[in-house]
């Protein structure tokens, strides 16, 4: 694999803001009509290429609703021929119909992602602001494990639903999906900073998932709680280097270690503009206009996000800082400084490790 100076992990290209959900702590203030300046089909195509040039990344469509474009299939299928590993994450509206699903798996992607926020009807469609999305997202899940389309579960954990937790574990465990991607607010978009948890609360949240990890059969990863690494290495070496209850299975530390925003990580907007983060809402160029590889990896803003010399604070000090570095779109969420200490940790360097 390239280092994180050359080429991303991961790429996260949000096909449209268009949605037909509401919900409550949506990034991208996502509206039900598409942008008329939306990256085109071409265009598409062309960025998808590019993106192959980085080597073997991770290809993630997202949105808004990916399936309110038509061409959606036509550009899964062309990022699948271009050998990119695939992941697509529809929303759990009238769109994703028993039909949409069987398309989804004719394109032959590696995994179909859908948002899970609640264990219940009441709790998640309350979050997502439409009636009928939990059953739709649980019966999606079903047809995705009964025709062989590999599903991931995507999580974001707040103040409503932090308690359930380990029943929404259980519906990852009962429809079988591969992966729980757990992840942790940012407030930004419609997300508001009083829905997030305290640092305190964060480990707590911590130490459920490092003890499900344990025994569940699907993988764990957090996305903008990178501490979870620190977290994880902390309990290993308190339990002498313990690992995974499989033998051979995918570290999880190894697999994200250093992953940050803007590094390893690139985030393509529907009107083409490149950021570190879909969480981080400052743009470093545009694929219409510039090279994504030419902005990844010498854009200032990638170059500083990449620089761990360069934290400040806490984070700065910290020895997991390589391992963990903090979110930076929480620093610049809650600071305005995107090198400023991430404040939804509690760990303190001068505890030593
Ligand atoms: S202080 Fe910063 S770098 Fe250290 S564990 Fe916490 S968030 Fe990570």
């Amino acid at each position: 694999m390239k280092s994180f100076d050359e080429a991303p992990f991961l790429v996260i290209w949000e096909v449209t803001q268009a949605c037909d959900l509401v919900c409550r702590h949506c990034r991208a203030s996502a509206i039900p009509e598409r942008h008329p300046e939306e990256l085109s089909t071409e265009e598409g195509y062309a960025l998808l290429e590019e993106i192959r040039g980085f080597g073997d990344p991770l290809m993630v469509f997202t949105g808004g609703d990916p399936l309110k474009r038509p061409d959606l299939f036509d550009l899964l299928r062309r990022s699948v021929e271009l050998g990119l590993r695939t992941t697509v994450t529809p929303s759990a509206t009238p769109l994703l119909t028993a039909e949409a699903v069987r398309r989804i798996q004719e394109t032959s992607v590696a995994r179909m992602a859908l948002s899970l926020d609640g264990p219940d009807a009441a709790s998640h469609d309350g979050f997502r602001g439409v009636e009928g999305s939990f059953l739709r997202t649980l019966s999606a899940l079903d047809l995705a494990r009964e025709i062989g389309l590999p599903t991931q579960v995507n999580t974001t954990v707040t103040r409503f639903n932090k308690d359930r937790l380990a029943e929404m574990a259980a519906i990852v465990e009962q429809v079988q999906a591969r992966l729980w991607s757990v992840f942790f607010l940012v407030p930004t978009g419609r997300a508001q900073q009083e829905d997030d948890l305290t640092a305190e609360e964060y480990e707590q949240v911590f130490e459920f998932l490092y003890e499900t990890s344990k025994k569940a059969s699907f993988d764990i990863k957090t996305t903008e709680a990178q501490h979870y690494r620190r977290y994880v290495a902390q309990r290993r070496k308190a339990e002498g280097g313990s690992r995974d209850k499989r033998a051979g299975a995918p570290d999880v530390i190894q697999r994200q270690a250093g992953i940050n925003d803007g590094k390893g990580f690139v985030f393509i907007s529907h009107t083409g503009e490149i950021f570190p983060s879909g969480f981080l809402p400052l743009a470093a160029g545009n694929v219409r206009r510039d090279r994504l590889g030419e902005v990844y990896r010498n854009a200032p803003l990638f170059r500083t996000l990449r620089d761990t010399g360069r934290l400040e604070g806490k984070c700065g000090d910290c020895w997991y800082k390589n391992l963990c570095g903090g979110s930076r779109s929480r620093a610049y969420a809650l600071t305005g400084d995107y090198m400023a200490s991430d404040p939804r940790c509690v760990y303190d360097p001068a505890q030593g490790i």
